[in-house]
């Protein structure tokens, strides 16, 4: 496994790969890996020649008082673990290799930016959008992997390959859980032990989202109240939003169908964690005569 820091050594080995007619799967993360990001690089590893994963924690996508700084950071023991499963290159440059002195183009995922996580993180997902979209100009990937934990980031990216188009097939893999639902993240790092057991409050309520929907309740008020209802018996939780929104605009929507995805933001303490499911509804049998 080559672990590369500079854009130019990137280059170069990207270039052979791209003589050899390799595949090219690219996993992007911020790194203290945990099963989550696994999965996505061992899919990458099924459907790919060569994997590369990058670990860069962007200073871009954080705002000014957000965790930039105390964001957990486990390179040595990421790398152990992604040379156990058999990556090719780990990307891992410095802030100032991906933005040098003179840096000033940004990329605005225009109608997208300002809903759910948007409104309380002005700026995140330009901050993701410029550094995904460098990332697939130097690796220039055949297939790049995302999580569904993070839904908005894969709306905001699935239209920016399609606006610009940067040709790059996107694929979204399901949410990874602990066996009481919590959704992994590298964040969950931070939790004590009681907030951690507060923290399941998400994974409950967009639970109860999803069976209120399959009892034929679609209204998206009330299943907000009902959700509300839930998060508001964990001591520490605080909501930031609940949505339900259409899968592609982020558009809120009165009365869910299936495909509608069930979002929220809620912090556990100082910890501010996102999860979601996309709705599935059955349709009524439709009763013949005979
Ligand atoms: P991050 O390092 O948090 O930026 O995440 C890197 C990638 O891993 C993103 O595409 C995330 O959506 C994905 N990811 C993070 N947590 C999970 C999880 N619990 N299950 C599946 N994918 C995840």
């Amino acid at each position: 496994m080559q672990v590369i820091t500079a854009v130019q050594a990137l280059k170069q080995y990207i270039r052979v790969l791209k003589e050899r007619r390799s595949t090219i799967g690219l996993v992007p993360t911020m790194g203290a890996l945990h099963e989550g990001h696994l999965s996505l690089v061992r899919q990458a590893k099924k459907e790919n020649d060569a994997v590369v994963v990058s670990i860069f924690v962007n200073p871009l996508q954080f705002g000014k008082n957000e965790d930039f700084s105390r964001y957990p950071r486990t390179f040595d023991n990421d790398c152990n673990i992604l040379s156990q499963e058999g990556v090719n290159i780990v990307f891992n440059p410095g802030a100032s290799e991906m933005y040098p002195d003179g840096f000033c183009t940004a990329v605005i995922p225009e109608s997208l930016e300002d809903k759910l996580c948007g409104k309380s993180r002005p700026g995140h997902f330009r901050g993701v959008a410029v550094v995904v979209l460098k990332l697939f100009n130097l690796i220039q990937p055949d297939v790049a992997y995302f999580g569904q934990k993070d839904f908005q980031q894969t709306v905001v990216i699935r239209r920016i390959v399609s606006d610009l188009n940067a040709g790059v097939t996107i694929k979204v893999l399901p949410t990874i859980r602990d066996q009481n639902g919590l959704a992994l993240s590298s964040r969950n790092a931070y939790l004590s032990e009681t907030e951690r057991n507060d923290a399941l409050c998400l994974y409950q309520a967009l639970i109860r989202a999803q069976s209120l929907v399959k009892t034929g309740i679609v209204n998206t008020e009330e299943m907000v109240r009902e959700m509300e209802k839930i998060i508001s018996q964990s001591k520490s939780a605080t909501i930031d939003y609940i949505s339900v929104v259409n899968p592609e605009t982020l558009e809120s929507v009165q009365k869910a169908q299936s495909g509608d995805v069930v979002a929220l933001a809620v912090r556990i303490g100082k910890t501010r964690l996102i999860d979601n499911v996309i709705l599935t509804i059955y349709e009524q049998p439709i009763l013949s005569d005979t």
